[in-house]
């Protein structure tokens, strides 16, 4: 892959659809900083500040965090850094996270590079949630707390009423790329590495 000196890819898709596992490898093999929104509130839960007490019940629930704060912890991640190369998982994740990020972008100077969006059929979902839950105990690792059959269902009703348009928004844009998320690790891998040709 040629690499501009700016990056910005957006990974889209339903909890359990692997964004994260290929965001990880993706940023591994081309030099980008993944940045997961999920990964940084449960640090702070982990770590008992301030923001991790307000968000647990929120991540429990399998809610969303309220706009502005994703949108501060944003901005403090792509402040002074340069080029920006960079690959969401996980934000945006509304309307209105979409079109800050737009702006933040644009204040910076940079385009979005692309938007893949994996797409796996909803009644796998909740069963890759469930079973990576039993794996983490298996492992002796404490499973996420919202790794439960409950919470996931709760998690892709949220997904389906405030992510979902941001297909359309991104769609309209011409930075969407659909692949299908179903099949090995480096299968998807390869369909994810297409989508940014
Ligand atoms: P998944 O995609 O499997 O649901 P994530 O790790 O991306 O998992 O997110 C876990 C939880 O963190 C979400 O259910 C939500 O409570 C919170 N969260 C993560 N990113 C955002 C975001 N961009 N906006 C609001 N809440 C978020």
């Amino acid at each position: 892959m040629t690499q501009p000196k700016h990056k910005v890819v957006i990974f889209l898709g339903p909890p359990g659809a692997g964004k994260g596992t290929q965001a990880e490898r993706l940023a591994r093999e081309h030099q980008l900083t993944k940045i997961s929104t999920g990964d940084i509130l449960r640090d702070h839960v982990s770590r008992g500040t301030d923001l991790g007490r307000q968000v647990k019940p929120i991540l429990d629930a399998g809610q969303l965090v309220p706009d502005e704060i994703l949108i501060a912890l944003i901005r403090d991640r792509l402040a002074g850094m340069e080029p920006v190369r960079v690959i969401f998982d996980g934000f945006p994740r509304t309307l209105a996270q979409a079109q800050a990020l737009d702006m933040l972008l644009e204040e910076l100077g940079v385009p979005v590079s692309a938007v893949p969006l994996l797409e796996v059929p909803d009644e796998l979902l909740v069963q890759r949630i469930v079973d990576r839950g039993r794996q983490a105990a298996s492992a002796g690792q404490t499973p996420r707390a919202d790794d439960t059959e409950a919470v996931a269902r709760e998690r892709q009703q949220v997904y389906r009423e405030q992510t979902q348009p941001l297909i359309d928004y991104y769609s309209a844009r011409g930075h969407l790329r659909s692949l299908d998320g179903v099949g090995s690790m480096d299968e998807v891998y390869n369909r994810v590495l297409q989508t940014l040709r």
